[in-house]
Formats: C-alpha cells, sequence, structure tokens
C-alpha cells in the first residue's frame, strides 16, 4: 500500500503523521506482516522522512511523486533521479493522472521516466487509467493497455518484473466514486495479460498492480479480493495515519 501525499504537508507536519503511522502500524492487535507500506510525501519532506525512518528503524519504505527526465544540469526546478536514490527513496511514481493532465505528460514522458528511475536503483510506481468519457465509451481496457504498453517501451523482462503498476481510473481519483472491484478486476487482468504477452509469464505474475481511486478502510475488502489486485495506491486516506493503517489490514 502506497500514500501518495500529492502537494500535501510540510516536513513537520511529515514527521508527525509518519510518527503516528508507525505507532499505529506497531499495534499488537492488528497483523500487517502481509502489507509493504510505503509513504510519498512532497520532495521537500523527503530528507526528514528519511531521517525518521532510519534513524528509529521503521518497517515504512518512503518514494517521490515525480523524477525529471534530465539527470542533472541546467534544468531550474527539477529533481533527478540520481536525487532521489540518494535520499534513500524506494519507489518513484511516475506518470500519475494529475501530472498528466496538469503538466501535459506524455507516453513517451512517461517511459523516459519509467527508465530514469529504474536506471538509479528505484521501483517505479507507473500511474494509468481512463478519464470517464472513455470509460463510458466503454474503451477503458485499450486506453489504459496503450498507456502500459507506452510507459514499459524498452524494459527487459527483468525490468518489468520489478515494478508496479498503479491502475487509477481518472474518474474515481479524489472524487469519492471508487470504481466496482469488477472494474478493477477487468482492467487490472488486462494489464496482467498484457504483461504475458510483451514480457513473459514470470515477469507478469512477479509485477505488482495496484489499484487507487478513492480507497479507503470501507471499500478496501472488496477490491483486495480481486486476483489480479495486489495492493492498492491511495491520495487522501493516507493523509491520516489511523485510517490509511486500517486500510493494511485488509491485506
Ligand atoms: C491518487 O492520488 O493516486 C489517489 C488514488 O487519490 P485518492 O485516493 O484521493 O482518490
Amino acid at each position: 500500500m502506497a500514500g501518495n501525499w500529492k502537494s500535501n504537508l510540510n516536513h513537520q507536519e511529515a514527521v508527525v503523521l509518519v510518527q503516528k503511522l508507525a505507532w499505529t502500524l506497531q499495534d499488537k492487535k492488528h497483523d500487517f506482516a502481509r502489507a509493504e507500506v510505503a509513504v510519498i510525501p512532497p520532495f521537500t519532506d523527503l530528507r526528514s522522512v528519511q531521517t525518521l525512518i532510519d534513524g528509529d528503524r521503521l518497517k515504512i519504505t518512503y518514494g517521490a511523486q515525480d523524477v525529471s527526465v534530465y539527470d542533472g544540469g541546467a534544468y531550474t526546478g527539477d529533481i533527478s533521479a540520481g536525487m532521489l536514490a540518494k535520499l534513500g527513496c524506494t519507489y518513484v511514481i511516475v506518470g500519475h493522472s494529475e501530472r498528466r493532465e496538469y503538466h501535459g505528460e506524455d507516453d513517451a514522458t512517461v517511459a523516459v521516466k519509467t527508465q530514469k528511475t529504474i536506471a538509479a536503483g528505484m521501483t517505479p510506481i507507473v500511474c494509468v487509467g481512463e478519464g470517464l468519457e472513455v470509460r463510458q465509451a466503454g474503451e477503458q481496457v485499450d486506453h489504459t493497455l496503450a498507456q502500459v504498453d507506452g510507459a514499459l517501451t524498452g524494459l527487459t523482462p527483468e525490468q518489468v518484473a520489478g515494478l508496479v503498476i498503479a491502475y487509477e481510473p481518472v474518474w474515481a481519483i479524489g472524487t469519492g466514486e471508487v470504481a466496482t472491484p469488477a472494474d478493477a478486476q477487468e482492467v487490472c487482468s488486462a494489464i496482467r495479460k498484457r504483461l504475458v504477452e510483451t514480457a513473459a509469464p514470470e515477469a507478469a505474475s512477479a509485477t505488482r498492480i495496484l489499484y487507487g481511486g478513492s480507497v479507503k478502510a470501507t471499500n478496501i475488502a472488496s477490491i483486495m479480493a480481486q486476483p489480479d489486485v495486489d495492493g492498492t495506491l491511495v491520495g487522501g486516506a493516507s493523509l491520516k495515519a489511523d485510517e490509511f493503517a486500517a486500510i493494511g489490514r485488509y491485506y
């Protein structure tokens, strides 16, 4: 389970949330052994989160919400993959629908970011998913698979096996409109079949496929029960330690 904080929480608030989360996860009444818990704060929080997690040896991983297509140099405002790796990031979200929508990122850009992340030794969380019009036209599978093909361009089967792919229908992100478990399964299973065709069966079974879109403690159980959903990418509900930890109880 990965918590995408988006553009929320300064570095002091980040420390408080990670401390609360760690406490909640240590609660012996609940078994979190099956869930890998990752937080994905804004860039400005990463150093503080790293210091806390490393210092207290917390069983929480962390990552970044985006990465530059450049390795460094005269690119004002860009954060390179090497910088994120140096900060101990395990994950980098690439191609989130908010980056695609507000920053014009296309599949070619997502492919480069995916490659840069892997080359720096981190794991991309590649986000794919259709908007409302595509869903209403019944084209969600074709649309999402085209994004998968675009993002995975040039990767070896081993690299595909190490990926995390997050299926996030755009109409379900931050809207409270969660996809039905059958909607999630339909597209996640199509993604896995596509990985069998383009990479290899071993890669397809190893690749972790997440669902994202208004996931909460109250709707997680039926989503996680789907055979091709390995986990969840959580936005709003990851900003509250109790709610986020509660999601992990259903893994
Ligand atoms: C997200 O930002 O990836 C997301 C799924 O957000 P939310 O859970 O708030 O819909």
